[in-house]
């Protein structure tokens, strides 16, 4: 692949692999973050520091990365946590998902991302969608994305390649795949500065990284980077993660 990708880059452990992968992969690379008063808007912060860090260790991937381009959502505060769809957010939350959370919210990101791909150019949009391990969001699945790509191509009038390199991929999948893109350095660099949890939590350091450590988010990223740890072939030892780092 050669090409010239967007990445919808939020500052967490799935997007920043995606980047990594992106860089690998691409001959120019520029990211895009929705700022949309989320929780975890700590997450904005992480990008700048993953996007420095990125750029420091990697020399190669470093005159690839473009621009990035960061928009302001704030309107999708009106659609998420109202009157308007209360009982379903109540609905939401026995899944185990945020009450903020915005219905088909990957279907705006990229609509949003192509409109900007478009105008700067770029014909790949990627990002880190995932079946393995987010059963529970629709706008997540492959064949959503898949649907979309050809929305998009034929809403634009030019093609609009959707890669989602960590569909098929477990945590301890993803892991691996980030020291396979850039040695334990890069799972290092994932480990302290990108950011997981729903609550915003930064304060405790864990050896999978920083987080509250219970809420639903932090105890998927706990158990994959267990997994992880354990090897492909071995026990998911969930107490290697549980010892502070
Ligand atoms: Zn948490």
């Amino acid at each position: 692949m050669n090409g010239r990708a967007l990445v919808l880059f939020s500052g967490g452990q799935d997007s920043t692999t995606c980047l990594a992968w992106a860089l690998q992969h691409h001959a120019h690379v520029e990211t895009i973050g929705f700022d949309y008063g989320q929780r975890h808007a700590v997450e904005m912060q992480c990008r700048e520091t993953v996007l420095a860090e990125l750029r420091r260790l990697y020399p190669a991937w470093g005159p690839k990365l473009g621009p990035d381009h960061r928009l302001d959502l704030a309107l999708l505060g009106q659609i998420s946590d109202t009157a308007l769809t209360q009982a379903r957010a109540i609905e939401l939350q026995q899944g185990g998902l945020p009450n903020t959370f915005v219905p088909g919210r990957n279907l705006l990101f990229f609509g949003f991302a192509a409109a900007v791909a478009y105008r700067r150019g770029l014909e790949v949009l990627v990002g880190g969608m995932c079946e393995t391990d987010y059963s529970g969001y629709p706008d997540c699945r492959d064949n959503t994305l898949k649907a979309l790509q050809v929305a998009l191509s034929l809403g634009l009038a030019a093609p609009m390649v959707v890669q989602t390199p960590l569909m098929w991929l477990d945590k301890a999948a993803t892991w691996r795949l980030a020291e396979t893109l850039g040695g334990t350095a890069l799972v290092d660099l994932i480990r302290e500065h990108t950011h997981t949890c729903y609550l915003g939590d930064r304060g405790l350091s864990h050896a999978w990284g920083r987080g509250c450590g219970t809420c639903p988010a932090c105890a998927l990223r706990l158990a994959g980077y267990a997994a992880y740890r354990a090897g492909p072939d071995g026990p998911a030892a969930a107490t290697v993660a549980a010892t502070p780092g």
